[in-house]
């Protein structure tokens, strides 16, 4: 763990400052960002469902193309590039939101339990309960819709 004057890099620095080392160690592989999600388009309100980005190795909850991602699966996140206004996309478990909303990190995150297994052992990561969209008919996305 990276500490700063006593007190660790993610609470006394924005995310804004952040070194490109210390920005990926904020995400926790949880993988939550891959689920597909939809909009209700009267509300605006967001609704995740665990079907997961084909693109995305449920095992490993790890992306198969990192690199060409946005080019290969145009809605996906780039998180580092978008606005504050637009964190509400991430899950409300994500470092990047919690931090954006002034929230300290989970006891599960592996910069508390310098282990990276704690975010399967919490049930956080989607490896446990994703299914991919390459299994699943469009019409019955709504079927999916899951509490996060
Ligand atoms: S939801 Fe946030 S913490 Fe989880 S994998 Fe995506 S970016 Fe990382
Ligand atoms: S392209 Fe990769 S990083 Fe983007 S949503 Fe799909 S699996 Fe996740």
């Amino acid at each position: 763990m990276a500490h700063v004057s006593g007190q660790a890099f993610w609470e006394n620095k924005k995310l804004t400052e952040l070194t490109d080392q210390q920005w990926e160690s904020l995400c926790d592989g949880c993988a939550r960002c891959c689920l597909l999600k939809l909009e209700d388009e009267d509300t605006s309100e967001l609704f995740f469902t665990n079907v997961s980005c084909h693109l995305l190795d449920i095992e490993q909850c790890c992306c198969r193309n990192y690199q060409r991602r946005k080019f290969l699966v145009p809605e996906c996140l780039l998180i580092r590039k978008m606005d504050l206004s637009e964190y509400q996309w991430l899950p409300e478990t994500c470092a990047y939101r919690l931090l954006s909303e002034g929230k300290p990190l989970p006891e599960w995150h592996p910069l508390i339990t310098g282990n990276r297994e704690s975010v399967e052992i919490a049930g956080i990561s989607v490896s446990g309960f994703a299914v991919s969209e390459e299994f699943i008919h469009s019409e019955q996305i709504q079927e999916h819709i899951i509490d996060l």
